[in-house]
């Protein structure tokens, strides 16, 4: 979603859209690769659905004010149970950009998520969202089963592992299983 500046009319400019799924995963595991060595590397994340996006665009002077909300859902391993949660994300869209000459602008303004800036005549909408959803990605995600026990997907799993040991099986991997109770 390229956006040109020029064409923005004097009363805005809504524009809505979907993500590109491929793309924003590959960024969201981009920065997971970078992670720094000894940290703990952010879960993976994956959108399976292109997030929705509806901006409202204008123009005061030479910035551009882009307004709305970007939505999705993202699927992640539970940080407790390790299952394949499905979460539902949804950022409310609040940036300025300025166009970019000589100076870039105050410190405060470059680690505001809010600022930007604008090179030329367009602006990709579509890059600007992708950077503020993934953003908003948590840093763990976890069910809403007060324990381990208590996720019903995990509980299952467990269950049918303490099944499979209850009708011989010796898998040594299973041995974790052996003393955890299970109602
Ligand atoms: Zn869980």
């Amino acid at each position: 979603m390229i956006i040109t500046i020029t064409d923005i009319p004097v009363e805005g400019k809504e524009v809505e859209f979907g993500l590109d799924v491929s793309s924003l995963n590959q960024r969201i595991n981009a920065i997971a690769d970078v992670a720094e060595e000894g940290s703990v590397p952010p879960p993976e994340y994956r959108f399976a659905e292109p997030p929705k996006v509806e901006l409202k665009i204008e123009l005061q002077g030479s910035t551009v004010m882009i307004k709305g909300r970007a939505s999705g859902t993202f699927f992640a391993a539970c940080s407790r149970c390790a299952e394949d949660l499905e979460t539902s994300l949804s950022t409310s869209i609040d940036v300025a950009l300025k166009p970019r000459r000589g100076d870039m602008g105050s410190v405060e303004e470059a680690e505001d998520i809010n600022f930007g800036y604008y090179i030329g005549n367009e602006i990709n909408c579509a890059d600007l969202i992708e950077e503020q959803l993934i953003i908003q990605l948590p840093q763990t995600v976890t069910c809403s089963a007060k324990s381990i026990e208590e996720c019903p997907l995990a509980g299952a799993k467990i269950k049918a592992c303490l099944q499979n040991e209850g009708q011989g099986g010796t898998d040594e991997r299973m041995a974790l299983f052996r003393n955890l109770k299970v109602n």
